[in-house]
């Protein structure tokens, strides 16, 4: 079958990968001069699923206002009023309670868990490399007592959900990570998460873009999709807009995935599909490492500051912020401040901070958590998307979960609570 996937972002490319896999003629196209040039782009390359789980929590709406009133605060509304975002909230706050947070939580460890199973063996089958992929685990930092109390709480609801952990006090943290020795704030503690990994996952879908188009998959890069077109019960192809170089076409296809991250509730409305997908902005900084016995080792998330430095060959990756600002991607110097700060608190020497390169991206989120996959109304239509903070985490199991669906076979994992079936949408 020819397989049309649109959005060429870590989702796209992985969802290509398993597609051509089971046997079909797959052709990928983004707006962008290469894949993964947007939010799959400049992400913290956190691996985690022990992490995973909903931004929709018990608790949540209280945390948010008060960090929302910090002079720093990693989180910001624009006061626009703006239908979709409106809605989105609505829908966020009904999933703010204990028992949604369970089953939003189970989906996503579930997923996360099986995408990580998928990426090694994607790895091991396409012997890919060059992604600086780092299998060492993930430390969660504890910078006060209060936090760290907190920690232990976190680590017995890990406990619950199967995941392995072990605390570590500052001797054992220095023995993980040697370079929290010369940190100017005090660390009381750190959870080890052994199953979590880091990795850039620009540099994952360049290699993935390359091995695939090696064996015969397109990629029709500078390519934007102006709209999906349908007759009465099909789709029946992408008209793409015009170029510099030439007019825009009707690409057709015999099935059609939608993998455009943030953009897909914009490309998907005409077709009344109408899902609860807000872009959620965050920011990262990437410094080079002079100074490699210096540099940090391991990768982390500073609990204090919610964010995640990682190291990448090379060079850290340090993210973090939620703003809801709509598709605005521009640069707030004083983000870059704060993510510099946070950076050389904890790590003061071994990196250049005069060569940070700055980035914003969008997360493609759900108001629950997990992402939108599978079937919808159109029978030749299919969704990819909606990863929110953790698509790199998931991709590949959701990716290999879309191509079982078009395929027609059943998924490895239930998909109950990750369709648009969830919102009444599809
Ligand atoms: C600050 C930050 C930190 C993050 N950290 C992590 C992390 O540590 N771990 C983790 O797992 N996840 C993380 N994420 C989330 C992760 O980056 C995203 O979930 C993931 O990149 C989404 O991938 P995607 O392929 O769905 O979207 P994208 O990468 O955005 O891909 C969508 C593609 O669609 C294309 N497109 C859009 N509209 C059109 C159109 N009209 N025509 C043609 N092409 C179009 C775009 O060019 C783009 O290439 C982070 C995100 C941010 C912003």
């Amino acid at each position: 079958m020819k397989v049309l996937v649109l959005g060429a972002g870590v989702v796209g490319v992985t969802t290509a990968y398993y597609l051509w896999r089971d046997g079909h003629e797959v052709t990928v196209l983004d707006r962008q001069a290469g894949p993964g040039f947007e939010t799959s782009f400049g992400n913290a390359g956190g691996l985690c699923p022990s992490f995973a789980g909903p931004w929709a929590a018990p608790g949540m709406v209280s945390k948010v206002l008060k960090m929302s009133l910090q002079g720093d605060s990693p989180i910001r509304f624009s006061l626009k009023p703006e239908i979709r975002k409106l809605q989105w909230l609505r829908l966020w706050l009904a999933n703010c309670n204990t028992e949604s947070f369970r089953v939003n939580k189970l989906r996503m460890q579930k997923v996360a868990h099986y995408s990580m199973a998928c990426l090694k063996d994607l790895v091991d089958s396409t012997a890919l490399t060059g992604f600086d992929f780092h299998a060492d685990g993930v430390l969660q930092l504890f910078r006060t007592a209060a936090e760290l109390e907190m920690g232990h709480a976190s680590a017995r609801a890990l406990a619950e959900f199967g995941v392995p952990w072990r605390m570590l006090d500052a001797a054992g943290l220095n023995l993980v990570e040697p370079a929290l020795a010369h940190s100017t704030v005090g660390v009381a503690g750190a959870l080890h998460l052994p199953l979590d990994a880091s990795g850039d996952s620009h540099r994952f879908v360049l290699s993935l873009g390359a091995w695939l188009e090696a064996r015969g998959v397109s990629f029709l890069y500078n390519t934007a999709v102006e709209a999906i077109a349908h007759d009465a019960g099909a789709i029946t192809g992408v008209r793409t807009a015009a170029t510099a170089a030439g007019a825009g076409s009707l690409l057709q296809s015999d099935a059609y995935v939608v993998a455009l991250g943030s953009y897909a509730p914009l490309m998907l409305a005409p077709l009344g599909i109408r899902l609860p997908i807000y872009p959620l902005k965050g920011y990262s900084i990437t410094v080079p490492v002079t100074d490699e016995a210096l540099a940090p080792r391991a990768a982390i998330m500073d609990e204090h500051n919610k964010v995640m430095i990682s190291r990448l060959g090379n060079r850290i990756r340090a993210a973090g912020m939620a703003e809801l600002t709509g598709y605005d991607l521009s640069l707030v110097p004083s983000r870059k401040d704060l993510l510099v700060r946070v950076v050389r608190e904890i790590f003061p020497r071994g990196l250049d901070f005069d060569q940070v390169s700055f980035w914003a991206g969008l997360r493609p989120m759900t108001p629950d958590g997990p992402p939108i996959l599978g079937k919808t109304r159109w029978p030749n239509l299919f969704l990819n998307s909606g990863h929110g903070s953790n698509g790199w985490t998931q991709a590949c199991g959701t990716s290999r979960i879309v191509a079982d669906v078009v395929s027609g076979k059943s998924p490895d994992i239930d998909i109950e609570g990750l369709t648009a079936g969830r919102f009444g949408a599809g």
